[in-house]
Order: C-alpha cells, then structure tokens, then sequence
C-alpha cells in the first residue's frame, strides 16, 4: 500500500516560520508543530507511565480468540467515516511495526499481512508468557488499567490493574425494545444482554431476581465486590453508547415500582425503564465510591456512525457530580471528553472528577492535543491523566501497534503543552518536568492508591 510521506520536522518548522516572516504577530504559528526541546522530550520519555484506559489482548497460546478485551466491541458496526489518523496511512503504523517486531516494507497485500504476522509470532514466541509485558516495556508503561471483561494469565497483577464493566448491571428488564431504531445499539444490546447472564450465573441467578432489593443485595453489590477482590480499581461505563447521560434521581420506591411491574413482563415503556436505569447508575457510582473504586465513563464522540453526540454532553452528568452521596466516588472522563474538552475543563473544579486524554492520542496529533492539554494543565493538572486507548482496531494494528503510536503521540503533545507554558514564563523548567510527571504517573497512582 502506498503511504503519502509525512511532513517533516524540518518542513513543519519552515511552515510555522511563514506567519514570522510575513505577519510578525505574537502567536505565530497557532499549532506549535515542532519539539523545541529535543531533551526535554528524551525526559518526558524516560518516565515511567501508568496508563488510565487500554484494551490489553490475552496471549493467543492463553485464550485463542478473547473477546473480552471490550464488553462492546465496535468492529461490528456499520461502516463510519474514520479520521484520517485512524486510517492505515497513519505514517506511525509503518514505525511501530518496525519498533516492536523489526518489520519493514508495507502490508496492505495478503502477502504484506502475511509477512507482518510471521515477524509478530517470531517475537511473540521468543517472549513467551512475557509477552504482554514486554509490550508494555516498549512504551516504558508501568502499569496498564487494562479495561476488559475478566483478566487472563498475561494481563495480570502487578503490571496490569482491572477495570471491569459495569453497564449491564443497569438493563435487568426485557431489553428487546432498548434500542429502537438505532442499528448500532442493535449491535450492543445483545452483549449487555449476555454479560448480565454472566454476571447473574456467577451469582447462581438464571435471571434478575422478583424484587429489586433482591437483585441489589445479590447480584449488584456482589459483583461489584467480587470484582474488587479481583484487584479492580474502577468500574467502566460505555452508558454512552446505549443512552444519554440525562440521569435523573428518582426514589427507591419509584424504581421498585417499575421493577415489580415490568420484571418477566415484557419490554417496560422508554420512560419507566429509564426511572430505573437512572436508579441502578446512582446506586452502582454509590457502591464504586463505597468500595474505593472510580467510575470510568467513556466521554468521546463515537465509535459508530449512529452515536448520539448531543446525548453525551458530560454537563449533563453535573447533577450526579454535584449529588452530596456521591462525593465519595471519583469519576474519571476516560478519552477527555472530546469534543466537549471546555465542558470537561470546568467540570474539573469538582474535587470528585478526573479525566485522561487517552484516544485523542490515536486521532489527533501532537501539535492540535497540545492545545487542550496546556488549558487542562493551567487550570487542574492534578486532574489529569495520561493514557493510550490501545486497542485491537485491526489485522494492521493490534493493542501493541496501537499502544506504540498513542505513547508516541501523548508524550510528544505532552512535551509540547509544557514546552509553551515555560516558554511563556508560565512554569519553570523544574515545574514543568514535576507536571509531566503528575500527568503520566502520580495522578493514577494517588487517584488508585496503586
Ligand atoms: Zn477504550
């Protein structure tokens, strides 16, 4: 496959010199594009990272096939428009490629791919049951939040810490009508539909419990338990994909009242079963704060041509942020929000709220994420995390290639966004290296007690 060549550095700093030149305007180049500091960037790199979001896959030879890298996995979907920088002529691949497995040349063809996947098995095999970890290695990531349904030999204590999923606790009823007309949501519901028979057959149920007392004393709260006990240090929501983020704070008795009503009734009207639902997530973000876990929420615009971007504005969520009961619990935006970064950045001043930019490092480059990493960084830094989103996106790029470029990507706009802040007098050198590592280690490792 052809690739276009990427712009230079060279050429991107000629590129930001023309304003200089022609305008002598103070900002000059809106898009800082160029390192300035070679070294400080080789500092940034040096530091050890824990990354708040990836999708670590179990070793073949462990689990052939896993699946439970995400309780939704999205390459079942309809066909999106991808940005550009997920694309295979993202110039990264080729780089990460020949930085984890020595592989050069392209492999757009059967041949290429062919070729590719014999260079990944030689180095897999050679590292055996220490593969993960030597992936992790390669970006200098200490710990991984790996987000996935369960762990495996591999994606283990102490180098990966858990988070599991906790939607499907939210859909006990009938959830054949949840989700309209909307194809994508056709997609998920299933799965919800199954992890909650998961979780219920570990808990001995073969369905939801008569009462939802019942169901909370012995399903919810047992779970949500059970997975503490096995090392989780946050519970994921990917609500986003299957509702807005419009929780209300309806009664107990209300929620009791739709459950009785519509358990083993058929699907419940949109509006009761939402009373419900609004209910359960309270009680679950209650339970996390409880048994010192975060809430993880995936705050980004898609994946998915049918994602409801209007419904996801993280305002919505002020009221359970600002719900006294729930100050105890720590919500992390997972992804930064995007593209309601300005929403997030005042939601910041919330002592209970955090966000990582993980994600926006795989569809943005350095240069346009620097730009929301430095008001992050003026205004809260102490809220602010690193992470990757590695994921199994492809045969091109798999959680490994993936976790590469996203640590190539986070650090460099990282070096960038304090690189400005010092030449503007902002932060010293010295301030500005403490905030670097903040923001790749000692925020996580605070915000988890890890
Ligand atoms: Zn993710």
């Amino acid at each position: 496959m052809e690739m276009e060549a990427p712009v230079t550095r060279q050429q991107t700093a000629i590129l930001c010199l023309i304003p200089f030149i022609l305008v002598p305007i103070a900002h000059g180049c809106s898009h800082p594009a160029i390192n300035r500091d070679a070294q400080f960037l080789a500092e940034i790199e040096r530091i050890p990272a824990i990354d708040n979001h990836a999708h670590p896959v179990c070793p073949p030879a462990v689990v052939p096939g896993d699946r439970d890298f995400d309780a939704l996995p999205v390459d079942n979907l309809e066909p999106e428009s991808d940005p550009v920088l997920l694309q295979p002529s993202n110039p990264n691949l080729p780089l990460a490629w020949k930085a984890l497995f020595g592989f050069s040349g392209t492999a757009g063809t059967p041949d290429g791919l062919r070729r590719l996947q014999q260079a990944r098995d030689v180095v897999r095999k050679a590292k055996g049951d220490k593969y993960s970890v030597w992936v992790l290695d390669q970006s200098n990531v200490e710990t991984m939040l790996g987000n996935r349904v369960s762990l495996c030999e591999g994606i283990s204590r102490p180098r990966f810490a858990w988070v599991p999923y906790a939607d499907a606790l939210l859909f006990p009823l009938d959830n054949s009508k949840l989700a309209g007309n909307n194809p994508d949501r056709k997609v998920y519901v299933p799965l919800e539909d199954r992890l909650l028979r998961r979780y219920l057959t570990q808990r001995g149920f073969k369905q939801p419990p008569w009462k939802l007392t019942e169901y909370l004393e012995r399903v919810v709260t047992p779970t949500l338990e059970e997975q503490r006990h096995g090392g989780a240090v946050a519970e994921k929501f990917e609500i986003a994909y299957l509702r807005k983020f419009d929780f209300g704070d309806p009664s107990s008795t209300e929620a009791e009242k739709v459950y009785s009503q519509w358990m083993g009734h058929g699907p419940p009207p949109e509006a009761a079963y939402k009373i419900l639902q609004d209910y359960l997530f309270r009680y679950v973000a209650g339970e996390c704060g409880r048994l010192g876990m975060a809430v993880h929420l995936h705050r980004m615009a898609g994946a998915g041509g049918y994602f409801d971007v209007a419904g996801v504005n993280p305002l919505l969520l002020e009221p359970v942020l600002n719900d006294p009961r729930l100050r105890k619990t720590k919500f992390v935006f997972v992804h930064g929000g995007w593209p309601y970064t300005r929403e997030i950045t005042a939601l910041l001043e919330k002592p209970n709220v955090f966000l990582d930019y993980s994600s926006q490092a795989l569809s943005f480059s350095p240069a346009t994420l620097a730009v929301t990493l430095r008001e992050w960084l003026e205004r809260n830094p102490e809220k602010v995390l690193y992470g990757t989103d590695a994921y199994p996106s492809s045969d091109l790029m798999g959680w490994e290639e993936s976790l590469w470029m996203a640590n190539k990507t986070a650090r460099e706009a990282l070096a960038l966004a304090l690189e400005g802040m010092e030449r503007d007098g902002e932060v010293t050198h010295e301030q500005a290296l403490r905030l670097a590592h903040q923001v790749l280690h000692d925020n996580a490792k605070s915000l988890y007690s890890l």
